[in-house]
């Protein structure tokens, strides 16, 4: 739809925008109004150069489109009944827990392999364990690629699939020869999109999923979906959305608690939606809370960074992984919040 800034625009304007929009095989009808002339565009409106070309025009106040720019992610999409199977877990179809630590630290391999044991007794379904780190500081630890040992290792003795953070390609290839079962992208990679289309093209063979984190600076949903659209525009659509928080942070918490948008995500996308309550809310007291609230918004599961010892970790585990203890209690009352929420949400569309 084209709406012009004037109440009604010369014939001139009206020829120039039937170029444009012819230009790109749309036809133009022209809605009058009792104030206000507005055009409707009939065809894929889709393209960016389209809306570009148009909203440059110094007589056109906007231009709104009624097709979302995410043509495989969509819910209505022909990927709408696409399953993501992980291991014998359907993601999407219950409540998946992943769990585990922030960072593995390649110095004490026993602390890993004790948490991965632990939390596969508390009932999560999948292991989280961070082998390369994005750190503010280039000082800082940035990971090792014997951790990734280790991450595998923990696969083995548990039977869990495994989720660790890529960076670059060649962190990307290393992770696929052992054997990750989800790759996850970052919220400071959220928008990379060289990165995003590399992963995609490098799993189109594969039954390795994604968990692509929100950018923390992410405002728009449109830009979170268009992010996965990259990855499944490459073959692959095992790809799973994760709310972790943005900023600028709450007071109190690391950052903006975001749990609330799975509820929009889930009206815009068939993709599953795994929410982050530790990096969002960034301190273990309350990431137990924030697991009910994602619950209740109707995510599809949870990754939440737990330790055995979590003093005695790096990375974020010393402030935000909670233990194996109170996982269980998580899984517990999120799976339970979670099954309210799906009747729920029965009950209203029967009611309707
Ligand atoms: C993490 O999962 O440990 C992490 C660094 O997450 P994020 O990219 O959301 O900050
Ligand atoms: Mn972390």
């Amino acid at each position: 739809m084209i709406i012009p800034k004037d109440n009604r625009l010369s014939p001139e304007k009206e020829r120039e925008l039937e170029a444009i929009t012819g230009e790109f095989g749309i036809s133009l009808h022209r809605i009058v109004g009792d104030h206000r002339t507005i055009y409707a565009m009939v065809g894929d409106e889709r393209h960016e150069l389209l809306i570009t070309r148009l909203e440059g025009l110094d007589y056109v106040e906007r231009v709104d489109t009624i097709q979302t720019p995410y043509k495989l992610m969509a819910k209505d999409s022909e990927l709408a009944n696409h399953r993501i199977r992980i291991n014998g877990t359907v993601i999407g179809a219950g409540f998946t827990v992943i769990a585990g630590h922030c960072t593995i630290d390649p110095k004490n391999p026993s602390l890993f392999l004790e948490s991965a044991q632990a939390v596969k007794e508390a009932g999560a379904d999948m292991l989280r364990g961070g082998v390369w780190k994005p750190r503010t500081s280039p000082h800082s630890y940035q990971g090792d690629a014997r951790a990734l040992d280790i991450l595998m290792e923990a696969k083995a003795r548990t039977g869990l699939a495994v989720d660790t953070e890529v960076m670059d390609t060649e962190q990307l290839q290393l992770a696929l020869d052992a054997g990750v079962d989800m790759l996850q992208v970052g919220a400071r990679n959220a928008l990379n999109y060289g990165l995003l289309r590399d992963i995609g093209r490098s799993i189109k063979n594969r039954p390795t999923a994604v968990l692509l984190k929100r950018g923390m600076h992410m405002g728009k949903l449109e830009e979170f979906i268009l992010a996965a659209e990259y990855i499944a525009a490459q073959g692959n659509p095992n790809i799973v959305l994760c709310p972790r928080g943005t900023t600028p942070t709450m007071d109190g918490y690391r950052n903006h608690p975001d749990e609330s948008i799975t509820v929009l995500l889930k009206e815009k996308t068939w993709a599953p939606v795994i929410v982050d309550p530790s990096h969002s809310v960034g301190k273990a007291a309350y990431v137990p809370f924030a697991c009910m609230a994602a619950a209740a918004y109707g995510a599809h599961g949870l990754i939440v960074e737990t330790h055995v010892n979590p003093k005695a970790g790096i990375g974020d585990d010393p402030k935000q992984a909670v233990t194996p203890d109170v996982l269980a209690r998580i899984i517990r009352d999120a799976r339970a919040i979670h099954a309210m929420q799906a009747e729920q949400v029965q009950e209203l569309a029967q009611a309707s």
